[in-house]
């Protein structure tokens, strides 16, 4: 007799294994079918002459979606994985030479971009931050995930 399932997600990567987390956890019967060898999706690494790269994401811009997913199964983000804040998170570099450097506080980053593109940038990139801090409060989650950038090692 074959198993009943109440749910069936098409690939594992990010979207899908958070999918099949929360379903899970609220009690369905659940089945991840994933055409590649691993999970993770974009989500992956490759060694090339020993060196390992990312293949996908390297930063968690909204690490408040992660740990809704990992409090439904019982679990925190922080038991799950280690995270490592980076201070400059970006650095940029322009064939012409400008260099820009996001930082982990708001202020440094204002500073950089006004040092590397003028203060009419500082206010613009202010006013992105803002309006990104409101739709993110819009949707129940903190100022800080907008503003701080932290990356998974
Ligand atoms: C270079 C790069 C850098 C990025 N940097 C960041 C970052 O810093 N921060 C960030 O938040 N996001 C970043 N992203 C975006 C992030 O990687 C994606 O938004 C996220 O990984 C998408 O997850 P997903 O589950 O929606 O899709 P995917 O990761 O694409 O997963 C889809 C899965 O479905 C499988 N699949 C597809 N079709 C089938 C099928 N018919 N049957 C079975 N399996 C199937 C695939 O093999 C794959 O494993 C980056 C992306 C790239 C490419």
């Amino acid at each position: 007799m074959s198993e009943r399932l109440d749910a069936i997600i098409i690939g594992a990567g990010m979207g899908g294994l958070s999918a099949a987390i929360k379903l899970a956890s609220a009690g369905l019967r659940v089945r991840v079918y994933e055409a590649e060898d691993a999970p993770g999706g974009k989500l992956g690494a490759e060694v090339v002459d020993g060196v390992e790269f990312d293949t996908g994401p390297s930063l968690l811009t909204m690490s408040s979606v992660f740990s809704e997913v990992f409090a439904a199964a019982g679990s925190t983000l922080e038991d799950e994985l280690e995270l490592v804040r980076l201070d400059p998170a970006f650095h940029y570099i322009w064939p012409d030479g400008t260099e820009l450097e996001v930082r982990h506080e708001l202020g440094d980053t204002l500073e950089s971009v006004r040092e590397a593109l003028g203060p009419k940038a500082e206010a613009e990139y202010a006013a992105f931050m803002e309006y990104s801090r409101e739709s993110g409060s819009r949707r129940g989650r903190t100022s800080s995930t907008a503003r701080r950038p932290t990356s998974s090692a």
